[in-house]
């Protein structure tokens, strides 16, 4: 029986029929199978600046990136990013948009014949210049570029949500194996200061014996239909918000816990007659119960007012993080008592290029990855049981790996 049978018995035995329905379609949970489309271009976003002038030569050593997907992430936030990474460079750009692939490639300084369209992608096979790629498509569309990279001899840093069901992660990791390529997943927050503090403040147990975490990471979205925006179509996106915003809750959950859930019980909820919505869930919420009595709320929405929130409540005092998981502006407090203190422990800015000089690292020298693709599985595993509670409207137990427990 292969995993994903295995996951399918075990979502019959868990949460009945419909459950393993929305199992087998992963995170498009009660919504139905959804095949995701090729990728295609797309024109450039808007407000992007692109740089005035190329950027300086590479250093030696540094890895070269080609980065597939040329949309608002890379172009107004990480490929501005490099400049600040010692160890890495773009070497190449892929994109479906001809004029775009033009543009950007002269202002990033990348010669024309390093400049791929999807169809020519494999050819970049060739292109000893380009170790890495750097996987910044729809969601939807990770897994296949994933395997397509690694069967052109490159190593993956793959944005997240990994993928968007755990069949798919496995198949990218075996993938990564066969061409004995590393798999990084793009968990920026693990290479940000307020976040690394707040992981250490939980480990020395500043707050006593932790018994609550809260997330919320929500927005509005504006009125877009899963024609106009991949984030509402269900083949690109799975179920939504939890795959998209929520996950940076869903992290914090087990990174400031040191725990994995043994049951999560989860609601997931989809208004009538909202073309936002036609595909995709407007807002989820999962309880998670840790093996310490600890229990976390996870709340994602893309139709209620902007929050981004993470918060860990022991015996002995609270950490409050508002905002806790953007590009910069976070903030963690600690209060303890009558005491409030704020904590500034860096600049949020060097997540970025810290993500890059982390994988390049990987690769040079052969340093362990601390978001590997096994970390994007166990969590496409977490976000599966979600919607087979939400479901099924039943708690689901857990295994120490996230599979369900048969
Ligand atoms: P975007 O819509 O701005 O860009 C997506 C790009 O993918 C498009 O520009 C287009 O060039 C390309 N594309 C190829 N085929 C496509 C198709 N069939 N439909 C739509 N676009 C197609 O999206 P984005 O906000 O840049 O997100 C891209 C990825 O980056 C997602 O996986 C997202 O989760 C991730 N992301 C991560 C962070 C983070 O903080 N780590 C932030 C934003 C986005």
């Amino acid at each position: 029986m292969s995993g994903h049978d295995m996951t399918r018995r075990r979502a019959i035995e868990v949460g009945g029929i419909a459950a393993a329905a929305s199992l087998a379609a992963g995170g498009a949970a009660a919504l139905g199978q959804a095949r995701a489309p090729a990728a295609t271009g797309q024109p450039m976003p808007d407000d992007v600046s692109l740089p005035s002038q190329p950027p300086r030569a590479p250093r030696p050593g540094s890895v070269g990136f080609a980065i597939i997907g040329l949309g608002d992430y890379a172009l107004n936030q990480i490929m501005p990013r490099f400049a600040r990474s010692e160890r890495t460079h773009i070497a190449a750009l892929v994109s479906g948009n001809p004029d775009k692939l033009r543009q950007v490639g002269e202002a990033y300084g990348v010669a024309p014949e390093a400049r791929y369209s999807y169809e020519r992608f494999d050819e970049i096979a060739a292109n000893p210049a380009v170790e890495a790629v750097y996987i910044i498509l729809p969601s939807g569309l990770h897994a296949e570029w994933t395997e397509r990279a690694f069967a052109a001899g490159k190593h993956v840093l793959c944005e997240k949500p990994m993928a968007l069901t755990s069949a798919e992660c496995e198949r990218m990791i075996a993938a990564g194996q066969r061409a004995n390529r590393r798999l990084m997943i793009a968990y920026r927050v693990h290479f940000e200061p307020y976040n690394m503090a707040a992981m250490d403040l939980m480990r020395e147990k500043a707050v006593g014996d932790l018994r609550l975490i809260r997330t919320e990471h929500s927005y509005r979205a504006g009125p877009s239909t899963p024609a106009t925006n991949w984030r509402h179509n269900r083949a690109l996106a799975g179920g939504g918000p939890l795959e998209d915003y929520g996950l940076y809750g869903l992290q914090a959950t087990l990174y400031l816990s040191g725990e994995m859930p043994t049951r999560i019980s989860a609601s997931a909820h989809r208004p009538e007659g909202d073309p936002r919505f036609s595909e995709i869930f407007a807002h989820v919420a999962a309880q998670l119960h840790f093996p310490s009595g600890a229990v976390a709320q996870v709340v994602t929405s893309y139709d209620s007012a902007g929050l981004n929130l993470v918060e860990a409540r022991g015996n002995a005092g609270a950490l409050v993080m508002r905002p806790a998981t953007n590009y910069n502006g976070n903030t963690l407090s600690l209060e303890t008592g009558r005491d409030g203190r704020k904590l500034e422990p860096g600049d949020s800015e060097v997540q970025f290029a810290g993500q890059l000089n982390h994988f390049a690292a990987a690769i040079r020298d052969g340093a362990p990855i601390i978001t590997p693709g096994e970390m994007g599985l166990r969590d496409l595993r977490l976000i599966e049981a979600i919607y087979a509670s939400a479901t099924s409207g039943r708690t689901v137990a857990l295994n120490p790996d996230a599979t369900m427990r048969g």
